[in-house]
């Protein structure tokens, strides 16, 4: 009869995927400890926070959450109290005329929270927040994770689930292969609120979301609801912002948060409403942070050390956000990876060989995903291109095919 192990994981990283798999090892009765860099307070009142379109990867949580944690995921919503059904995909417009282009299908799409659902998944969990991975060692069948303040955490198995600029990445892989390649985007991503009359005109299109593309500047201009503290008021409601586009970055001068407002504002200018006034109305002194869009171009095999070493979520696969994503592919490792270690504790698998076969999925999918997401960052970016896109195709579906043809 197979003998049970008790593996314990070290989890690097509190964001959604760690989260997820302490919860899945903490159901399956295994042992774990979770580490996140942000302090307590810090993890609660960072300034960038937006949200994603939940869709094909929920089907991943109630395999690790608890059910009554199950039975609450609509409070992780942007706003609990648009019922899951009401929206069945994501339209999009021509941002010059305001015409409708298309209903991007997608299965069961609704907007959570990033904020939210960390806390939901954080429920019951004990985290060890203020611990910042500095070195990975390696000790026998044992790995140890050495933080910046000293501490050290040994166990049998480490999981990088620290973001798409993992550490843990860099030990696995060594730092040139880990690297991320940047891609020459601008990308404006930040949160609004508006009075009441101003917030019911920027959601009059969409409940959750209206995305738009403007033919002249071959630029995308994103609205979505982020949260909704009263639903009575809309001067209470966070609108998230999303303006980007391709190979024209601004000018040195320019690249700050005045330069950012004002050059956004004059492009909003040359929009169609709600977008016009959802950039017009933007109050002077937002901060607008550009973001580059980066992805793991470099992904190959990492040698996971006979089991004790692996990644999960962004730190496998970072991809550009225009295809939302990155969170349901990390919601399917975390879930993968919990099973691969109930295999191996259980005895019906080595844990060189689960975490072998977990790798191998989960670099197939991630490749695979970063590459239809790095085309649809492309193409959605030039109206040449646009029809051309894999949203056109293939909608918000999870890529099951290789690239070439898939899309
Ligand atoms: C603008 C934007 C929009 C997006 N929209 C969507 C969407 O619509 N749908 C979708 O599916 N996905 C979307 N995504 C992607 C999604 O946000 C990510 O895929 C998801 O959050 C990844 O979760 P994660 O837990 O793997 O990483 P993260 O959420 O990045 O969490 C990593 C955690 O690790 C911690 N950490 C980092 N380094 C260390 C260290 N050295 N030591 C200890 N802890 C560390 C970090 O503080 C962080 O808490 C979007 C992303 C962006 C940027």
């Amino acid at each position: 009869m197979a003998s049970e192990k008790k593996l314990h994981t070290i989890i690097i990283g509190g964001g959604t995927s760690g989260l997820l798999v302490a919860q899945g090892l903490k159901k399956a009765g295994l042992p774990y400890s979770i580490f996140e860099q942000e302090t307590s307070t810090s993890y609660q009142t960072r300034p960038r926070e937006w949200g994603m379109t939940l869709h094909w990867g929920s089907e991943h949580i109630a395999a690790c959450l608890p059910p009554e944690l199950v039975a609450r995921i609509t409070e992780t919503y942007a706003d609990p109290s648009v019922p899951p059904d009401a929206v069945t995909g994501l339209p999009v417009y021509n941002g010059k005329t305001g015409e409708m282009l298309m209903n991007m299908v997608g299965d069961r799409p609704c907007r959570v929270s990033r904020k939210k659902l960390r806390n939901l998944f954080s429920e019951g969990l004990t985290v060890q927040y203020g611990k910042e991975l500095a070195e990975v060692i390696e000790e026998g069948n044992q790995v140890t994770a050495v933080f910046t303040d000293g501490t050290k955490a040994t166990g049998d198995v480490l999981v990088g689930c620290d973001g798409a600029r993992s550490k843990t990445r860099d030990f696995i892989c060594g730092e040139e292969m880990a690297q991320l390649t940047t891609v020459p985007l601008t990308m404006f991503n930040f949160t609004q609120q508006y009075t009441a009359e101003q917030a019911l005109h920027v959601r009059k299109l969409n409940p959750i979301f209206a995305t738009s593309i403007h033919p002249d500047f071959g630029a995308m201009f994103w609205l979505s609801i982020q949260d909704v503290p009263d639903p009575d008021k809309p001067e209470t409601w966070v609108f998230q912002l999303l303006m980007s586009w391709m190979n024209d970055p601004l000018p040195k001068a320019e690249d700050n948060d005045e330069g950012r407002l004002a050059f956004l504002k004059k492009r909003s200018e040359k929009w169609a409403e709600p977008w016009k006034s959802a950039g017009l109305w933007v109050k002077e002194g937002t901060k607008i942070p550009n973001d580059p869009g980066t992805y793991w171009e470099r992904a190959a095999q990492w040698d996971n050390r006979k089991g004790k070493m692996t990644l999960c979520g962004d730190a496998a696969h970072p991809m550009t956000p225009h295809r939302g994503q990155g969170l349901n592919n990390a919601l399917q490792d975390s879930s993968n990876f919990v099973s691969a270690i109930k295999e191996a504790a259980s005895g019906g698998n080595s844990l060189a060989n689960a975490i072998d076969a977990y790798d191998k999925e989960v670099l197939e999918r991630g490749t695979l995903e970063m590459q239809i997401s790095l085309k649809q960052t492309i193409f959605i970016h030039n109206w040449e291109t646009l029809m051309a896109s894999p949203m056109v195709k293939m909608g918000m579906r999870q890529a099951k095919e290789p690239a070439s043809e898939e899309v």
